[in-house]
């Protein structure tokens, strides 16, 4: 079969043109990085399960009417998604203090906020992802006010949904990034959610003991990676078939 073109290689995904045009193809790898990828690794299956949660997380917030650029999941690896275009920011909200929140203000890590804070970074490797105000967003037209607007609201009721689902399986939704894109339907623009929703992105911690089952895991090297990524799955009830021996395997079109 003739491999599809490669349109763009990210440190966790790579984009292929899809088979129809507005659409692409998301490719999950195994690698892992952090710290702006001065850390650098493998998950051995990460691909694999994060193209099951984000496939299973987008799912569910499509059946509440959060548009998103998920179209289907076409085998292991690989979904189908809409082409956006995206929206050069980092979208994060928190629910409890944990990573550079706590770093920046001294704020004890694991102490839950009396609201959440959504706060924006600006996608720029070269910078480091720089915080920014939304004066920075409009003064420089990297997103308008309205299309802001859209995507506070949005992003709100990402949180809340996802908050309790995961709350259902044991899961404290601690504070996660997301991105946005713009869909041209016709005349028409939406804002939908783009990227991905899974443990490389969101902090997870188990609800009694306060575990860690995300990224952090890597980053801070608490061993037992995969074991964490693989729970989350598993709570969700979306492990591959076979398990997790399932994971590297072949990939089979469904
Ligand atoms: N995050 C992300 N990509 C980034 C930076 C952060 O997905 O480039 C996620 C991270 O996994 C966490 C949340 O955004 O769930 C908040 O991250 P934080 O600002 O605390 O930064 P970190 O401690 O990860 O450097």
């Amino acid at each position: 079969m003739a491999r599809r073109r490669q349109l763009y290689e990210g440190k966790a995904k790579i984009l292929f043109e899809g088979p129809e045009p507005g659409t692409l193809v998301q490719y999950f790898k195994d690698d892992a990085t952090a710290f702006n990828a001065k850390k650098k690794g493998t998950i051995t299956g990460k691909g694999v399960l994060n193209n099951r949660i984000s496939e299973y997380l987008m799912t569910r917030l499509a059946e509440i009417g959060v548009p998103t650029h998920f179209i289907r999941r076409l085998n292991m690896r690989e979904q189908l998604i809409r082409e956006v275009e995206i929206i050069p920011l980092e979208v994060v909200v928190r629910n409890v203090a944990a990573g550079s929140l706590s770093q920046r203000l001294g704020i004890t890590e694991g102490q839950r906020l009396p609201r959440s804070i959504i706060e924006y970074y600006y996608k720029n490797d070269a910078l480091n992802d720089p915080m920014v105000a939304e004066e920075h967003i409009t003064c420089f037209g990297w997103a308008s006010t309205q299309d802001l607007d859209d995507i506070v609201a949005l992003t709100l009721r990402v949180n809340d949904f996802l908050s309790g689902l995961l709350l259902g399986v044991g899961i404290t939704l601690v504070d996660f990034k997301l991105e946005f894109g713009r869909l041209w339907e016709n005349d028409e623009m939406r804002i939908v959610l783009a990227d991905e929703i899974s443990p490389d992105n969101c902090r997870l911690w188990d609800s009694k003991t306060g575990e860690k089952m995300d990224k952090d895991r890597f980053r801070r090297d608490l061993g037992k990676v995969e074991e964490g990524y693989q729970e989350v799955a598993r709570r969700l009830g979306i492990l591959p078939e076979a398990g997790p021996r399932d994971m590297s395997g072949p990939e089979v079109m469904q």
